[in-house]
């Protein structure tokens, strides 16, 4: 496998569903022994999951965390690691999105999705650079101390109407892994984040799921189609290996050419 994860151990939040399940069952493929996170109420979504990594020859278990309560983060990677030995990959994937008119947006609309989508990755980088630095270097099982990917979004730079809670919490994202990657380059500890554009998952369904709303999304995208959870997935597969060993700090734009404002193509 040219990613070359055997051997080491890796941690996707919000793996029950979408980009998350589609990441874990990749790394598992490329040889990582991965826990497949999963809040309240989805603990058989991840034994699903595992159960389809274990089916295709892979190692998995699930391991439960609301990503924005401190104590279950820790347990989870405390868990992980009693489990597995160490962790040597985080995805920091679990997010929502809670729209609504701005003058309209309630306190809680507004903390909630600040606390899973960017408190939540605040927890859960923490947790995995402790274990990191506690660890130490392994190298024979990889040229970095410690990965960390950042689900983050498009919607990083491009501003969202009727979304600014969300937008926010990815702005937030991109600097808090950029002031990681800085943080931590000494000790070899690699942060980058991943942008997906439109990607085909339940959290936004109503934006694909009929024809019109997918020839309205499609005008969004030069590139002529609405992403998959595999695209995501196989650029976290890169970001999580050392073939992407000099590079920190990054975020890689994977969205179709959204990002590349399309409605100017052929305009003035
Ligand atoms: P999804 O709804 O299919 O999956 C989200 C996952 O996060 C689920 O497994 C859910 O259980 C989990 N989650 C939510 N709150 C949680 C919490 N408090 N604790 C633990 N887990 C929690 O959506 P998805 O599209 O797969 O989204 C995954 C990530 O990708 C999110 O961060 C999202 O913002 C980002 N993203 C998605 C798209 C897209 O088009 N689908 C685009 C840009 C960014």
């Amino acid at each position: 496998n040219p990613y070359g994860l055997s051997g080491q151990v890796a941690l996707v939040t919000g793996a029950t569903s979408g980009i998350g399940r589609q990441t874990a069952i990749a790394l598992a493929g490329a040889g990582a022994a991965v826990a497949v996170n999963y809040r309240d109420g989805s603990r058989q979504d991840a034994e699903a999951v595992c159960a389809d990594i274990a089916a295709a020859g892979g190692t998995a278990m699930p391991v439960h965390a609301d990503v924005r309560e401190e104590a279950q983060v820790d347990s989870m990677v405390a868990e992980t690691v009693a489990h597995f030995g160490t962790l040597h990959i985080l995805v920091a994937n679990a997010g929502l999105e809670r729209p609504a008119p701005f003058q309209d947006m309630s306190l809680e609309d507004w903390r909630m999705v600040i606390d899973v989508n960017l408190t939540g990755q605040f927890l859960c980088t923490r947790a995995a650079i402790r274990e990191f630095l506690r660890r130490g270097m392994q190298p024979d099982i990889s040229h970095a101390l410690g990965k960390i990917v950042c689900m983050s979004s498009v919607h990083q730079r491009i501003p969202w109407a009727f979304a600014a809670n969300y937008a926010a919490s990815k702005g937030g994202v991109a600097l808090l892994m950029q002031s990681l990657a800085q943080e931590f380059a000494p000790s070899r500890i690699r942060v980058n984040a991943i942008a997906p554009g439109a990607i085909r998952t339940p959290i936004n369904r109503k934006a694909w799921e009929t024809d019109a709303a997918m020839q309205e999304l499609l005008t969004l995208m030069p590139y002529g189609r609405i992403g998959e959870t595999s695209d995501i997935a196989n650029a976290v597969l890169w970001l999580a290996s050392d073939l992407s060993d000099y590079m920190t700090g990054e975020t890689l734009f994977v969205d179709g050419g959204m990002s590349l404002y399309p409605s100017f193509r052929g305009a003035g």
